[in-house]
């Protein structure tokens, strides 16, 4: 006999770890105890040699999904206890509020297999859960985390559901949203005008969705509004009374082996698109067409998620469009009430239930980028949980940006970043996001003692910043938006720096007062120095601009000296450049895309942020070419008008349009390269992170860090948040931690 003292470091708290242990060790017939601490869990265990260690050896192969063990320490011992059973043991650090909360997961094998065994007592049931899966996130109140504080409280538990959650044994211990036909929610069925219909509510929204019609179905985190994806029309009706001209839909398909009819599908975005986190995971088309889905190369795709999304699909249907239900701005739908109020004239019917959805949260968006998931949306499947940062210290709340709202509240090295919040100019969204910063900190506990948020004095997360530090007496620490990004990519692959940082997006508040977005920075999370940039852009009539972007080409091409005669408005924007009258100048990298776009005349007039740069991506055809890159100034500045010249060259020679633009952007990722490596000539710095919206583009993403990586870089992208905006509230975060501590 002989005792063993098992230490695991990692995420293995609030994860269902103590009794995947206590199984496992019932298993090997082996006594002792277990104790949470406060980083991670102790274990003594005694038995022979050999058996405590194949315990060991299976221990990490099949702890619980969401369980992440960073490390495992055991050391044998003669001494022994004289343990007689297991125990699970309360330690002091459970005192205060230590557990994580876990995101929604999709159903199980298990279930899934359950819910389609006509035996099984929840055959066809549709909130079918266990410890494995379910809802989690979206139906807690408060903590700790167990039933009464749950939607489910209003669902009393059968003695059925009761003795499987007591059972160890059982797949469904501890499960808190277990429940059965018998004692949990109901689904059902309303018209347009919301009254209920009678009958099997499922099979009338079947039905319903074959013969056309649209459909709002109740998710996890909120509605969304289904309909056929084969039928131009009903897209069409769909994109006319949501309101949404342009912007892609997201479709669920009912297995991969679908999704691979109309998109290619790598094995590894396969494993994300199957996975239990089942985001939105943005696919190529196998051929160009779908434009009734998305105008883009690619597709949204997502495969269902809940017990329900599997019902609806049935034996019979393939894919539907599903995108989510609101109204332009406003935040996703979450309650019956409020969905069939404001879907009216919308919907033309109702697949909802009675489990109430307590916490909105979107469905998660990514690529698939060197095997990982790429953020564009951090959300369902991932939130709450934390991204751990090493370095990070202390209790922090960081605002975000503003059109890609999010926030991170920490506590030492866990970095809770929230879910997708919107734009937080539409005032329900930002009373969300005050609501949920609120959550937040009762979940986890937090009491920030320090504040983070953009500089930019018109956004109102920074507003939000300086209201509570005013409240609450706590410092507020204005950081520079594009540094942000920086420091957010350096936190998310555990850097301390120094790095380079380019960083490319659309908009950002710069240090001058001007607006960036084209930045070559160089620093850590102490401080950078602008190194490079791009010639600044006039922008005829400011804001305007960035949806108008024919202001943004006639721009460039008159600052390049080209022919601009006969474009439309052009006296006027000619006078308002000549005269500097509302040209307000950007650096932006985003604008330049979406100047490009427009000269290339395949976007002139946006219908929402970016989708010049979106459009010219997809345009783009394999091209090696490049046009002339000149650095010149302190910061080094990418003189774009060479550029300009040449591509209007090119298209007066009548090349084709797919061409330019992969010249166009084979243009910058030499500009990055150019900067870069003037960068590291004065620095010696090596490492290069990327971050910014303009790193969504995948034409980039495929060369830019190849390109660095031969010249001998070190190259780091986002693995964890997002390279958007929604990523920003991370290195707001470390920014302001790191500023503290000098101070
Ligand atoms: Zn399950
Ligand atoms: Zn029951
Ligand atoms: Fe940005």
């Amino acid at each position: 006999m002989e005792r063993a003292l098992i230490s695991i470091h990692g995420i293995v708290q609030g994860v269902g770890f103590r009794p995947f242990i206590h199984r496992l060790v019932s298993q090997y017939g082996l006594c002792g105890f277990i104790k949470n601490t406060s980083s991670g869990v102790e274990l003594e265990l005694e038995g022979d040699r050999e058996t405590l260690e194949r315990f060991a050896a299976e221990l990490p192969r099949r702890a619980p999904k969401l369980a992440v063990i960073e490390s495992m320490d055991i050391r044998y011992t003669g001494e022994l206890a004289g343990f007689t059973d297991f125990q699970i043991r309360k330690s002091k650090t459970e005192e205060f509020r230590n557990t994580l909360i876990s995101p929604d997961i999709c159903i199980c094998d298990d279930c899934l297999r359950e819910l389609r065994d006509k035996k099984d007592r929840r055959y066809r049931y549709p909130f079918i859960n266990c410890t494995n899966c379910g809802p989690r996130f979206t139906i807690i109140k408060d903590v700790p985390y167990d039933r009464a504080k749950t939607s489910m409280s209003a669902f009393p538990m059968c003695p059925d559901c009761d003795r499987e959650y007591h059972d160890i044994e059982n797949r469904r211990y501890h499960a808190q949203p277990d429940c059965c036909p018998d004692c949990g929610p109901r689904v059902f069925f309303l018209d347009a005008e919301g009254r209920e219909q009678p009958g099997d509510a499922i099979e009338l929204a079947r039905q319903a969705l074959k013969s056309g019609k649209i459909i709002a179905v109740k998710g996890l985190g909120g509605m969304h509004l289904a309909c056929r994806c084969d039928d131009e029309e009903i897209a069409k009706t769909l994109r006319r009374r949501k309101q949404r001209d342009e912007k892609p839909f997201a479709i669920m398909c009912r297995d991969a082996e679908t999704a691979k009819q109309i998109c290619l599908v790598s094995p590894e975005e396969e494993a994300i698109l199957t996975g239990f986190r089942r985001p939105i995971v943005l696919l190529e088309k196998r051929q160009p067409g779908l434009y009734h889905i998305s105008e883009n190369r690619t597709v949204g795709v997502m495969l269902p998620y809940t017990p329900l999304h599997y019902l609806l699909f049935g034996d019979d249907m393939d894919m539907l469009i599903m995108t989510s239900a609101n109204l332009s701005d406003t935040p996703i739908m979450f309650k019956n009430a409020e969905a069939v109020e404001k879907l009216r004239g919308i919907a033309d019917g109702f697949l909802l239930h009675d489990r109430e959805i307590q916490t909105r949260c979107d469905d998660s968006l990514c690529w698939v980028l060197d095997g990982g998931e790429y953020q564009a949306r951090r959300s369902r499947g991932y939130v709450p949980f934390p991204v751990k940062v090493p370095g990070s210290r202390g209790m922090v709340l960081a605002c975000g940006a503003e059109q890609k709202a999010s926030f991170c509240l920490s506590k030492e090295d866990y970095v809770f970043p929230s879910q997708h919040i919107g734009d937080l100019k539409n005032m329900e969204t930002f009373e969300n996001y005050r609501q949920q910063i609120a959550h937040f900190q009762r979940l986890f506990d937090i009491e920030p003692r320090l504040i983070a948020c953009d500089m930019h004095p018109d956004y109102l997360s920074t507003a939000y910043a300086e209201e509570r530090g005013a409240r609450n007496g706590i410092n507020v620490i204005q950081v520079q938006h594009h540094h942000a990004h920086m420091a957010s990519c350096m936190a998310d692959n555990g850097l301390t720096g120094p790095v380079i940082g380019l960083i490319w997006d659309g908009t950002g508040y710069g240090s001058d007062g001007t607006i960036w977005g084209g930045e070559c920075l160089m620093g850590d999370y102490q401080g950078f120095r602008r190194f490079g940039s791009i010639r600044p852009i006039p922008l005829p009539g400011g804001d305007r601009a960035v949806k108008e972007t024919d202001r943004v080409a006639f721009s460039l091409l008159y600052q390049a000296g080209c022919d601009v005669s006969g474009m439309e408005n052009g006296g006027m924007y000619a006078q308002m450049l000549e005269k500097g009258l509302n040209c307000p100048l950007s650096s932006g990298m985003g604008r330049l895309f979406d100047g490009a776009a427009a000269i290339l005349n395949i976007k002139t007039r946006c219908s929402y942020e970016g989708q010049g740069a979106v459009l010219l991506e997809a345009a783009a055809l394999e091209d090696e070419g490049e046009y002339p890159v000149v650095l010149e100034g302190e910061p080094l500045r990418f003189d774009w008008r060479p550029m300009i010249r040449a591509m209007v060259g090119d298209r007066e020679r009548g090349t084709e349009t797919g061409f330019i633009a992969a010249r166009f952007m084979n243009t910058l990722v030499r500009v990055g390269m150019e900067q870069c490596i003037a960068a590291r000539r004065e620095s010696g710095i090596n490492d290069v992170v990327l971050s910014g919206g303009s790193f969504q583009n995948m034409y980039m993403m495929k060369r830019l860090p190849k390109a660095l990586e031969k010249l001998g870089f070190r190259v780091w992208h986002h693995r964890r948040v997002s390279t958007n905006d929604e990523g920003i509230s991370l290195g707001q975060l470390m920014i302001a931690q790191h500023c503290a501590e000098k101070s």
